[in-house]
């Protein structure tokens, strides 16, 4: 009898085995672009990457930041996760669109309905999950929401996005979560004002990594164990006004809808003008290649979903293309490109006990990441993913 209270203790969630258990703890370094990690100014990654996993992770397309992060957390690649951009549109939701800024869309279950969260499975399985921000974690799936998490808020600053998670890690076993998320912003916006090359981005890489540093200083302290995997969504590239495709060249830009524009271009034509776009942009063009959504090449997975636009022009690497005057500037940085340009390649390292140590993986895509979680949390395998766990499986211990 007293064996069999021992064993329930040790598996019920708040028991022993809870109190052992390492946190697992997805970090996203939004826009921090793979190679930024051999620049020699990170020394805590650079110590992560050492004692445990890394190499360079392809991102998927389009390289922007609400399809890659929902892409990490789900194993699905956007056509299949619903996030197919920063922007986008849905026929079953007529003259609407969901864009970043726009909350009352951003915070609508609806777009984000098409793939389940790891943060819900966690939950479902009976893990505690918390999210120190990412995006779609504000939103309820099936209902249901991670036991902890907080509305974005870009001035809550860092120190304070690393002391809110320690704050979690500091309670009491059954009461802390056994997958947690953390979210930078600040090495992309950065690298949007400046550029990849700037000395500001160097100030930027550096002040994030003394927050990794906090980060694991402290829950040495508190004597939790980490299973660390620290990602970002995309890289960065260098952008000019000099290298600007304006699309009023080719086509009246009363003709159409500019869904998203930057390194790549969604274009949806307005009812009766199809045939009047289509003919203007299916062409041959300088610096920038166009299609209808179902003839995108397969290695982009991506175009089937409703939620694309009908036509899409992708700018060569350091292009932009677009259609009025721009949103931002035309300078600094951007990223949206081709998930082949080697300049999108993210940020990947995973160290903890679960982990291999010392290891390094070839180029692999970032929708493996979801599955790698499930191992590490005990979690089956998603056989509906688009990753799979075999694509990292070397990065385990
Ligand atoms: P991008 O335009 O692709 O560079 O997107 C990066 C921006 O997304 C950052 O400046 C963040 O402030 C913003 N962002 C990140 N997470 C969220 C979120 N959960 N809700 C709203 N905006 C976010
Ligand atoms: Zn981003
Ligand atoms: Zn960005």
């Amino acid at each position: 009898m007293r064996l069999i209270l021992l064993i329930a203790a040790l598996l019920l969630p708040g028991g022993l085995a809870a109190k052992e258990r390492p946190v697992t703890v997805l970090v996203s370094i939004d826009g921090f672009r793979a190679d930024y990690l051999a620049r020699g100014i990170t020394p805590r990654l650079a110590a992560l990457a050492r004692e445990g996993v890394t190499g360079p992770m392809r991102p998927s397309f389009p390289t922007k930041t609400f399809p890659n992060h929902y892409a990490l957390v789900t194993g699905k690649h956007p056509d299949r996760n619903g996030i197919v951009g920063n922007s986008m549109i849905d026929p079953r939701r007529p003259g609407v669109m969901f864009s970043l800024g726009n909350d009352k869309q951003a915070l609508d279950p609806f777009w984000w309905s098409e793939a389940e969260p790891i943060w819900i499975a966690a939950e479902k399985a009976g893990l505690r999950s918390a999210t120190m921000f990412w995006p779609g974690s504000e939103v309820p799936f099936e209902g249901r929401r991670p036991s902890d998490w907080l509305r974005y808020d870009k001035n809550f600053s860092n120190v304070q996005r690393v002391n809110t998670l320690i704050d979690w890690l500091r309670r009491p076993a059954d009461m802390r979560p056994a997958f947690a998320t953390l979210y930078f912003d600040t090495v992309d916006t950065i690298g949007h004002d400046f550029g990849p090359d700037s000395a500001e981005v160097n100030a930027a890489l550096a002040e994030v990594d003394a927050r990794i540093g906090e980060l694991v200083d402290g829950a040495a302290k508190l004597g939790v164990r980490l299973n660390l995997v620290v990602v970002a969504d995309h890289g960065m590239r260098a952008i000019d006004e000099s290298r600007r495709i304006k699309l009023e060249d080719f086509v009246d830009p009363a003709s159409f809808i500019l869904v998203e524009g930057g390194p790549y271009a969604a274009i949806e034509p307005v009812t009766g003008t199809d045939d009047r776009v289509a003919e203007a942009l299916l062409v041959p063009h300088e610096h920038m290649t166009c299609a209808r959504k179902e003839n995108l090449p397969e290695r982009l997975h991506w175009g089937r979903n409703p939620r694309v636009a009908a036509i899409i022009c992708i700018a060569e690497p350091g292009w932009v293309v677009g259609a009025g005057t721009p949103p931002h500037p035309i300078r600094g940085g951007a990223h949206g490109y081709d998930n082949a340009d080697p300049e999108m390649l993210a940020l990947f390292i995973a160290r903890g006990p679960a982990f291999a140590r010392g290891a390094t993986l070839p180029v692999f895509d970032n929708v493996a990441v979801t599955a790698l979680l499930r191992a590490v949390l005990g979690l089956p395998e998603d056989p509906d993913a688009d990753g799979k766990l075999a694509d990292v499986k070397a990065a385990l211990k």
